[in-house]
């Protein structure tokens, strides 16, 4: 829903980059014409190195097979061309959808405050102190993970480690320092990423337990790229009932944040820079979930 004016928008964006915007009041139209010819090349790239990848599996096996096993690659190639060629086609209706827009003039400089959603307003009417609930939102998918690793990595671990048995092969004892990779790995992503996310959570609890709350409106939103994931950051800034203003930046895990929406942001009434905006939390208000 467009922050401004209320219309449905549609979620567009290829590769995770793109940013939405309203063709009804022209919210946002700039920065997402920014943000798309900022990454303009990548569609291009992707779909050419799909074309590339197709051309190549087709000459592999037309030249080691012969052609009767170009029936059984078919399916693939028609995999890659989907994947390249809707990459490409999403840039291309974004691309004309916000040239529509912006060609229409009665959008042109409205300006509007941003209405509160209905998610905005359940948190405000909550009574003190809240529910706060903690959910880690990849954690069955990391377990999941991290057993098949093991599952994967044990034999692997052995037979690589151990060598050719010395005695008999019953006499071996089972190698317990093959678990030591899987268990590093473990306890690397536990010191990296979970510890201080959870120190994180439980310094901000106070706050959206029993904090003021305020509708602060977003003021940039942007995806940072680090190495092969990237997040999105986003500045925000509000007024505390004390007529202050204040100003912070976060990360929105729930990536569905942008530019001039309102969120739901926590903060000390004795200390209004201590604040927390809830979609940089992996806590959730039950009793405001819609
Ligand atoms: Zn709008």
């Amino acid at each position: 829903m467009c922050p401004l004016c209320g219309a449905p928008v549609t979620v567009r964006g290829f590769l995770g980059q793109g940013k939405p915007f309203c063709t009804q009041c022209g919210w946002n139209l700039q920065r997402a014409e920014s943000s798309l010819s900022a990454n303009s090349r990548a569609p291009q790239v992707v779909a050419a190195a799909f074309a590339i990848m197709a051309l190549a599996l087709l000459w592999m096996v037309s030249n080691a097979h012969g052609e009767k096993n170009l029936v059984a690659v078919f399916p693939i190639l028609v995999i890659f061309a989907l994947v390249g060629g809707i990459t490409y086609w999403n840039y291309l209706s974004t691309k004309s959808a916000i040239a529509q827009a912006k060609a229409s003039p009665s959008l042109q400089g409205v300006q509007a405050q941003p209405i509160p959603d209905a998610f905005l307003q359940r948190i405000q009417s909550l009574s003190r102190p809240r529910r706060v609930r903690f959910g880690f939102p990849g954690a069955p998918l990391a377990a999941v993970v991290f057993g098949f690793a093991m599952l994967c990595g044990a034999p692997f671990f052995a037979t690589g480690r151990v060598g050719p048995p010395a005695g008999p092969r019953d006499a071996t004892p089972f190698p317990y320092f093959v678990l030591i990779g899987p268990i590093g790995f473990v306890v690397l992503i536990l010191g990296i990423v979970i510890v201080p996310a959870l120190v994180k959570e439980k310094r901000n609890r106070p706050l959206f337990q029993d904090g003021e709350v305020a509708a602060a409106r977003v003021l940039a939103q942007r995806t940072v790229r680090q190495g092969k994931t990237s997040y999105s950051q986003i500045d925000y800034e509000f007024r505390t009932s004390g007529g202050q203003t204040i100003r912070n930046s976060e990360r929105d895990l729930s990536r569905k944040v942008f530019e001039d929406m309102l969120i739901p942001v926590f903060y000390d009434p004795v200390n209004p820079s201590r604040c927390a905006a809830l979609c940089a939390s992996y806590s959730k208000l039950p009793d405001a979930e819609g």
